[in-house]
């Protein structure tokens, strides 16, 4: 049975990309919030890591990971095969892709966050997991959300994403909410800081700018919640960290220069820290595992690594391989990167890696030992009364 009378208020604030490093350098609000931790981040990029801080589970549980998988049954773009004969500066247009980009997310149904990352003559074999909001009951297809939980216990609650507003929105309409006192548990995700440290990760000036103008936002909502329960609680989360970028590799022009055929023999989707593979004739892997294995600035993951990282999955949708690149490396001129962009941070390395931890702050003692970014969702779950009052086993 749950308590909802007896809750006390907890704000959450998700904050895209902010990093463990950065954070502690510019020690923010680290008066308010004393709990700090440094949280491992999953191997991946926001699409896998916020779906786990939600679930509290691995991507191969929740079953989101990176935004393309193999699906050719179920490609919402398995109609574009009917234009294999469409020549390939046609196919390959920005106004092609452009128009690819808007019936994805308008039309198919895709979601805001659907892009043409893929050369279109493949779409056809690639599905979208980030369909729905995943801020909302049934959002996530494997995994029972806190949302989900919160909805079914009959908390209170409100949520807020890029879906409807922005970040500075986002922060006045929670603002108001506490004020009116419409729910006990506030779940704010803001994401406009990824975008600024892709571009300002080394940049002091700017960074310190930026980061005193979510101070002051934050400050004013920790003040209203208090204003309303004097024993509020206040945490801040962020996905993953950001690195500095200090070198490419066009990894897309390597394998390409094997000569198979896609996709008779392979099919490969390039992301910025990642290739993935997937193997449909016996000549297509020992070439490309070779040519793959004489690069420095990356490897090929394998078996127990993906294991261990939560990214074995059940089936081949994710890609039979996956070639990752060492901190600092950047997948150059792919499908997904638009001419001339240059991010000076990029994220999606290994989480080893310290650059890639992401922050727990709080003004309240964690339930549990706060080690990896799946142990939000454990607190959050804690704030709404929705854990056995037992306590939990040790952690491995
Ligand atoms: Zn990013």
């Amino acid at each position: 049975m749950s308590h909802v009378d007896d809750l006390p208020i907890h704000v959450f604030v998700l904050i895209d990309a902010f990093g463990w490093e950065i954070a502690q350098r510019l020690g923010f609000l680290s008066d308010e919030l004393p709990y700090r931790a440094p949280l491992k981040t999953v191997l991946g990029y926001s699409s896998g890591a916020i779906p786990t801080m939600l679930t509290g589970r691995s991507p191969a549980e929740h079953g989101h990971w990176n935004l393309f998988y193999y699906d050719p049954e179920g490609s919402p773009f398995r109609w574009l095969r009917r234009f294999r004969d469409v020549p390939n500066w046609f196919l390959n247009h920005r106004v092609t892709r452009k128009v690819l980009k808007e019936l994805g997310r308008r039309v198919l149904g895709l979601g805001p966050l659907f892009d043409c990352a893929v050369s279109p003559r493949l779409l056809p074999y690639f599905n979208w997991v980030e369909k729905r909001n995943i801020f909302e009951p049934h959002g996530i297809r494997g995994a029972a959300s806190i949302f989900d939980r919160l909805a079914v216990a009959g908390v209170p609650y409100r949520a807020y994403s890029y879906h409807d507003s922005d970040d500075v929105e986002i922060l006045s309409r929670a603002r108001q909410d506490i004020e009116a006192g419409t729910a006990t548990l506030f779940f704010l995700y803001l994401s406009e800081v990824d975008a600024f440290l892709h571009h300002h990760v080394e940049d002091d000036g700017p960074l310190k700018e930026k980061f005193a103008v979510y101070e002051t936002g934050l400050r004013t909502l920790l003040a209203a919640a208090r204003q309303r329960d004097p024993g509020a609680g206040f945490t801040l989360f962020s996905d993953h960290g950001m690195a500095p970028v200090r070198r490419h590799h066009d990894l897309a022009r390597d394998i390409e220069a094997l000569g198979l055929r896609v996709p008779d023999d392979y099919l490969a989707v390039y992301d910025s820290t990642m290739a993935r593979f997937w193997f449909f004739s016996p000549e297509a892997r020992p070439p490309i595992v070779e040519r793959l294995g004489s690069l420095s600035c990356g490897r090929v993951l394998a078996d127990d690594e993906r294991q261990a990282l939560g990214i074995c999955f059940a089936d081949r949708r994710y890609g039979d391989l996956v070639f990752l690149l060492d901190p600092g490396w950047l997948v150059s001129s792919s499908d997904f990167n638009t001419r001339g962009w240059m991010p000076a941070g990029m994220h999606g390395y290994h989480p080893d890696d310290p650059h890639s931890d992401a922050i727990f702050l709080s003004n309240q003692e964690p339930p549990v030992p706060m080690r990896t970014i799946a142990d939000a969702y454990v607190c959050m779950a804690h704030a709404a009364g929705l854990l056995e009052p037992t306590p939990r086993a040790p952690r491995s």
